[in-house]
């Protein structure tokens, strides 16, 4: 009730509170891809393995979100003098890399597959694989 009336007022009294969050978020958004782009991090995904793949050993394969050039603006951003609408202006933009991923017989609950993926659009990118071994539950 009372967090009704907040509301309420924050909208009278300030009326261009609505479009300063709105930049803020923007910039922040743009922020964040930013450090994406720049992290040395490796991606990671997650596998799921029933015990008796686990212990055969498997190829999983995956798709891996993997930060690419930009094909519309073509990595530059913007379009003519507009930001680039497919990438927010980054210049980059994600797409899912399909892989198949080498398990070993005997993988580990906890396990992790590091390897490499390379592709002409992103370059070289990490990759950190996760794996969890689980029971499956027959329904
Ligand atoms: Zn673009």
């Amino acid at each position: 009730m009372s967090h009704e009336c907040f509301a309420d007022e924050v909208a009278i009294d300030f009326p261009s509170v609505g479009r300063a969050v709105e930049r803020m978020r923007v910039s922040f958004h743009g922020a964040r891809a930013n450090d994406v782009t720049d992290a040395p991090e490796p991606v990671r995904a997650e596998i799921s393995l029933s015990p008796e793949d686990a212990s055969r050993g498997l190829v999983v394969p995956l798709a891996i979100p993997v930060r690419a050039l930009c094909e519309p603006c073509g990595g530059r951003g913007e379009i003519w003098a507009d930001p680039c609408a497919h990438c927010d202006g980054t210049g980059t933009s994600l797409v899912q890399h399909a892989v198949r991923v080498p398990v070993r017989p005997g993988v580990a609950d906890g396990a992790t597959i590091r390897f490499r993926l390379a592709s002409p659009a992103a370059g070289s990118v990490s990759v950190e694989v996760q794996v969890a071994v689980r029971p499956v539950r027959q329904a």
